[in-house]
């Protein structure tokens, strides 16, 4: 039944789509003629979608320090406000990632990672990066791109945006780790990144920052993708590659605009003085993820703790010691590290994740449940959907119950989708009638 649906909105979108082209219209920032997939209302609609399940899948939103979000916000709406669609409900988040990276979805939904904030040297750096990406937005280049065009062709963004509208309560929040590789890893061609560099200089000289920041800051790309740091930033290099070519450009750019305009050095440092000071604890974090991805829980443990004596108020940190406490079955330590870490930052799904999973192991069904359900709230996983079929499958509730649930992990994708297929393709006989 679900490969059959998948084809319906494989045709379904290709329908959409030949009815889209041909319509041609001048794109808002360059004033070029190009072909339109879709809307403005079409691009709101999805940045807002997208947006919160994007967010979690890239590591959540940095809570311990809402002032510097405030500040990130502030930097990005004055240059946003000499987009040629300023109009767009633009929106600046910090993420709690260490991997420098920054992204926009279609409406003007943008995101940057700590760990690209403290590579910066002042705010005129940090406009540069916001007014690129605010580019990318305003003159629709996600929703130009191929790969877009590509998926929406195929019917895959119709298939999700149409789970996502079914019965399942959780569905709404289907898109974000669905399509996490759609906008986290959009890779705009050349002529796109050198078009969001020139038109972000514009915004942000008349923002009052001075532009040969957007010189110093790909130089310091490419320094940074050219050193041993690569793969570190190989995410943000992909769906941005820096060249020299780039910076020749922007230094072109640079000098044909009035010249002037502040670097905000004293400003960027205040801002970022406090993740500044927690860096050690993040790099004590990293190399816990590193232990444990080489299975070396002890020193993972000590890492974490480190990272916690460090900055206590960190949920990730908690996180990482109950991951560690976990696979040494430690588990009622693991539990406790988890509520923590929960306690500390309830809107993240990862540590509701854990500790569900955690919960179901130790065959605590009903809180299990809550948790994993929580989780799904924020951000669907393949995984959560999986154990909520279980469960159900164990209380004898197969149909259309556990059904359902294997039907949503296998939409979710992963590691498990020949398996799920089987397993719906068994259970499909018996279940159709009541999962209609
Ligand atoms: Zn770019």
């Amino acid at each position: 039944m679900h490969a059959l649906s998948i084809k319906t909105f494989r045709a379904l979108g290709l329908a959409i789509l030949l009815l889209t082209l041909g319509a041609c219209s001048v794109n808002p920032v360059t004033g070029k003629k190009e072909l339109a997939w879709m809307s403005e209302a079409w691009e709101v609609q999805t940045g807002r979608q997208y947006y919160s399940g994007q967010q979690q899948a890239g590591g959540g939103n940095y809570t311990l320090d809402p002032e510097l979000t405030r500040y990130v916000k502030q930097v990005g709406n004055k240059v946003a406000q000499h987009a040629a669609r300023k109009h767009l409900p633009y929106d600046f988040v910090v993420l709690n990632d260490s991997t420098p990276n920054a992204w926009a979805l279609p409406g003007g939904k943008i995101a940057v990672n700590r760990g690209l904030l403290t590579e910066l040297n002042n705010e005129a750096e940090l406009a540069a990066v916001l007014a690129h990406e605010v580019v990318h937005a305003d003159a629709r280049h996600s929703a130009q791109s191929q790969e877009v065009g590509t998926l929406i062709a195929g019917g895959q963004m119709l298939a999700t945006v149409m789970v996502a509208n079914s019965d399942s309560n959780s569905a709404a929040l289907q898109q974000g780790v669905a399509l996490g590789a759609l906008y986290g890893q959009t890779r705009y061609s050349r002529s796109r990144e050198l078009e969001a560099d020139l038109y972000g200089m514009q915004y942000m000289r008349k923002a009052g920052y001075d532009p040969q920041a957007a010189v110093s800051l790909q130089e310091t790309f490419v320094r940074l993708s050219e050193s041993r740091q690569q793969d570190f930033f190989s995410t943000l290099f992909a769906s941005h590659p820096p060249s020299m070519a780039r910076v020749e450009a922007n230094r072109a750019t640079a000098a044909s605009l009035a010249p002037g305009g502040v670097l905000g050095e004293q400003s960027f440092a205040s801002a970022t003085a406090a993740l500044r000071r927690r860096q050690p604890a993040y790099n004590a974090a990293s190399e816990a993820g590193e232990a444990l991805a080489k299975k070396d829980y002890q020193n993972a443990l000590s890492l974490a703790e480190r990272a916690i004596s460090m900055e206590p108020r960190e949920g990730r940190f908690h996180e990482l010691r109950g991951i560690a406490l976990s696979r040494m079955n430690r588990t009622q330590d693991a539990m406790s590290a988890y509520n923590r870490a929960i306690s500390l930052d309830p809107n993240y799904f990862s540590p509701l994740l854990r500790r569900g999973l955690l919960k179901h192991q130790l065959n605590s069904f009903s809180e299990a449940e809550r948790d994993l359900k929580a989780s799904i709230k924020l951000a669907p996983t393949e995984i959560a959907y999986v154990k909520l079929g279980a469960i159900s499958e164990q209380r004898g509730n197969v149909c259309p119950q556990a059904f359902n649930y294997y039907r949503e992990a296998f939409v979710a994708g992963g590691q498990r989708n020949a398996e799920l297929q089987n397993k719906l393709v068994a259970l499909q006989s018996n279940c159709q009638p009541q999962a209609r």
